[in-house]
């Protein structure tokens, strides 16, 4: 195969609509590998592992029944160099080639380790990975000389250019951009969510094969649902616009331990490993808004293609134009350690109790338990952004340095000083209390603020804006806070400081 090729499909390429696919050519060699590197750069939620392996394993069977030339490297394959570079050398010797292309990559210790590669390592090329919807640079540019990175103004300039829930005028149907204030309603009481689409397969092999290998890995194997290959992605897309999108805005930011997805799509596994195409999500969405609004409100589209053609394309737009720096940054100067019990869930604050069980139960929260529940803790009590962004990079099926690290360090703990958001996502147990009912049950009281049974958030709420007063106070956004603690008297402040300092004290045994 002098003449050849071996191309790179890394484990969140899985993007058969790809160019590379469009025709079949015997000089190519597709190069597929289960390596050390990336089971092992951070402790995974076993589910995650088993995932990208399946659906690497899948989408190699695919192609080649499709005629295309694969070369898969198995973990424990005995040729296998458990690294990329290994096994990109070992294919070129074999294949005979010097010549080797790969797509582009997202993450940033991966795009240094290629730039390296393409200078040290035959011929090699960069492609696209025709995913996403913007190129790396374009929220820098957008933005270029101005101080903050408005997500709004962003997402309005990805639904003109895309044409997206516009109407003949090139106006925003509806006559708004944005419908988020529909889409806050708390969980209706008893309400039980239909039961997310799962599929049945044995895992046995992959996790045996993980065992086997030693990978250190967390969580519960099984039961395992996760959608693995394209027509498992497609049938859970349509279930998703058949069966919940009706509901999803509405209830978005609703909590219930009446299930663990309720009325999310779960689809963020399959997006993020390229199998669905972001835009097939959209207008499938739009399309079923379009075809019949009786059924599906425009706040619930609206609020779900946000998500995607806003949110998910602007962080990592953010993780593009400040990394590495990004990785570092800690602007509130959170130092504490985490407690054991995030990888145990071992807690008897309910809603943590909750948000970390199906976690490590399923290897997924919804945004809300990731934003609101574990993030707001972790906030309040100063946990190091260091340990705060590994354990939500190990612990989620869908964790990707490019769009795990904004919201983790920038979204939910302001470690970035306000790029992303405008003010930290700071809540006591009220609002808790008010999306669902976490609170019910709750070893803590919701409503007490200060002794034994208070709720540890009431006064960590109080606590972490006395103690980042300076960052926070000019902010106007977070004014009326402050406004609200000069307020209270001086003994009411000393009692609210001194119950969070006993609460963390014994954050080990909250
Ligand atoms: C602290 C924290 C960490 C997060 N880490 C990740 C992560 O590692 N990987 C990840 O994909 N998402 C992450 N998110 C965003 C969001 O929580 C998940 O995308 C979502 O919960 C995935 O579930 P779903 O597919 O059911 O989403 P749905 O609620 O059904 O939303 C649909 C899709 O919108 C996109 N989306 C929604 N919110 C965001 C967001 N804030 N940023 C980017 N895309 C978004 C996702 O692709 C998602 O699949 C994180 C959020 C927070 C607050």
């Amino acid at each position: 195969m002098s003449g050849g090729e071996v191309r790179l499909v890394m484990g969140d390429q899985l993007n058969a609509q790809h160019s590379w696919f469009a025709e079949r050519d015997d000089e190519v060699v597709y190069l597929m590998m289960e390596v050390r590197q990336e089971t092992d750069y951070v402790r995974h939620h076993v589910q995650k592992v088993v995932a990208f392996f399946l659906a690497m394993r899948a989408f190699a069977e695919a192609r080649r029944a499709e005629g295309h030339r694969v070369h898969y490297v198995a973990l424990d394959d005995g040729e296998n160099a458990q690294t990329i570079e290994g096994n990109l050398r070992a294919a070129l010797a074999r294949y005979g080639t010097q010549r080797w292309a790969h797509q582009q990559v997202d993450e940033w210790r991966l795009d240094e380790q290629f730039r390296s590669l393409r200078e040290r390592v035959g011929e090699g090329r960069e492609v696209d990975s025709e995913h996403f919807l913007t190129a790396r640079g374009d929220l820098a540019q957008l933005f270029e000389g101005k101080k903050t990175y408005l997500m709004e103004r962003f997402y309005r300039e990805m639904r003109k250019r895309h044409g997206v829930l516009l109407d003949a005028a090139g106006e925003p149907e509806g006559g708004k951009w944005n419908y988020d204030a529909d889409n806050r309603s708390k969980w209706p009481k008893g309400h039980v969510p239909p039961a997310p689409l799962e599929f049945e397969r044995d895992v046995r092999p992959v996790v045996e094969l993980l065992e086997r290998s030693g990978v250190e890995a967390l969580g519960a194997a099984e039961p395992f649902g996760w959608a693995v290959t394209r027509e498992e992605a497609e049938a859970t897309l349509a279930h998703f616009v058949a069966e919940l999108l009706p509901r999803f805005g509405a209830l978005q930011d609703a909590m219930t331990t009446q299930g663990w997805a309720l009325y999310h799509s779960r689809l963020s596994f399959v997006m993020n490993a390229k199998i669905l195409h972001p835009m097939e999500v959209i207008r499938a969405v739009e399309e079923a808004w379009r075809a019949d609004p009786e059924r599906v409100p425009l706040n619930a589209a609206e609020g779900f293609i946000r998500q995607i053609l806003g949110w998910r394309e602007y962080v990592r737009g953010i993780y593009w134009a400040r990394m590495p720096e990004y990785a570092e940054l800690n602007a509130l100067g959170a130092e504490r350690a985490m407690p054991a019990w995030f990888w145990t869930g071992n807690t008897r604050m309910a809603c943590m109790r909750h948000a970390i069980g199906q976690t490590l139960q399923h290897s997924y929260a919804h945004h809300i338990q990731r934003l609101m529940v574990t993030g707001n803790f972790a906030l309040l009590a100063g946990l190091h952004p260091d340990e705060v962004d590994a354990w939500y990079l190990g612990v989620y099926i869908d964790a990707l340095e490019w769009v795990e690290m904004p919201n983790t360090r920038g979204m939910s703990q302001f470690a970035d000083g306000g790029i992303v958001g405008t003010k930290p996502y700071a809540a006591s147990a009220n609002y808790i209390q008010k999306q669902g009912d976490y609170c019910s049950g709750c070893a803590y009281k919701a409503k007490e603020r200060v002794g034994p049974q208070s709720c540890p958030l009431n006064s960590l709420y109080w606590d972490f804006h006395a103690r980042n007063r300076p960052l926070l106070e000019p902010n106007p956004r977070i004014g009326m806070v402050y406004r609200n603690w000069d307020r209270k008297s001086t003994e009411e402040q000393q009692a609210l400081l001194a119950r969070a300092a006993e609460v963390l004290d014994q954050i080990e045994s909250l």
